[in-house]
């Protein structure tokens, strides 16, 4: 399938900054979404992740952007096996989460909770998600509200709890639902399709839900991505960021129980779907 890359954040009216960051999106492997973020007043720019080298390569042809960062989320092949060909050719910093910094090659700093990350004038904060890995981060630039949030959220889903514990997992949503509602997200996969399919069992009289999945039919058919979403619509829809929700909660009989049971549930529906 043919997709478009966006320079989604430089069209968008209304931005904080005089001069927004710019974004580039676009497939690497099979189905992860690469990302360049691009600062016009220096000229930095980072990827978001290295799933694969040349998909990245050619965007930075495509847009004549210099790689100066590579930001990472978690330690996971097809998040980083790109970096060391990238750093060989651009001499780019590459930053890490402090968690999982010795099981990446490469790093030059380390990153967690509450730090700010620079690409050239643009700052982001940076955000512990733990659970998909056990070290996983995520990036939010507040003057853009753009956050790129790798393998935890997805639209319409979540990553996998692989090293984690579902009461961790559910915590980090929490913590990105909390993000003001017109953030727009950036996530290391295109699995929304399936997502909707998916979050169709659990919810199927949610409103919200079902104007997301008529917006992704239309996109997919276009040969359009999904992403970004914003957190607003995201936790409208998305039965993931949904757990605390006691309508939910009730038509899965764990009513009274701890959100995160509830997520629970609803990830281990998944894993089996
Ligand atoms: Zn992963």
């Amino acid at each position: 399938m043919i997709m478009d890359s966006g320079f989604a954040a430089s069209r968008r009216p209304g931005m904080m900054s005089d001069m927004p960051a710019q974004i580039d999106f676009f497939l690497c492997l099979k189905d992860n979404f690469g990302v360049l973020l691009h600062d016009p007043q220096s000229g930095a720019t980072a990827a978001i992740d290295a799933p694969e080298a040349g998909p990245i390569e050619a965007a930075l042809n495509r847009t004549g952007w210099r790689l100066t960062d590579i930001l990472v989320t978690h330690h996971h092949a097809d998040h980083t096996q790109g970096i060391g060909e990238l750093k060989a050719r651009h001499k780019c910093r590459v930053v890490a989460p402090r968690a999982e910094a010795k099981r990446i090659a490469h790093v030059d700093e380390t990153a967690g909770e509450g730090d700010t990350v620079k690409v050239g004038t643009l700052e982001a904060r940076v955000i512990d998600t733990p659970g998909h890995t056990a070290g996983h981060i995520s990036y939010f630039f507040p003057a853009d509200k753009l956050a790129f949030v790798g393998d935890t959220l997805f639209s319409i889903g979540c990553g996998r709890v692989i090293e984690g514990n579902p009461e961790m997992m559910w915590n980090s949503l929490v913590k990105l639902r909390n993000l003001p509602d017109d953030t727009r997200f950036y996530c290391g996969h295109e699995y929304t399709d399936a997502n909707i399919r998916f979050a169709k069992t659990v919810e199927p009289n949610n409103k919200a839900l079902i104007a997301r999945a008529d917006e992704v039919a239309k996109l997919s058919a276009a040969h359009k991505f999904t992403i970004p979403a914003t957190i607003g619509a995201e936790k409208a829809a998305n039965p993931f960021l949904r757990a605390d929700n006691a309508e939910l909660a009730g038509a899965l009989h764990l009513t009274g129980s701890p959100a995160w049971k509830v997520f629970a549930e609803i990830r281990e529906r998944k894993n089996k779907f």
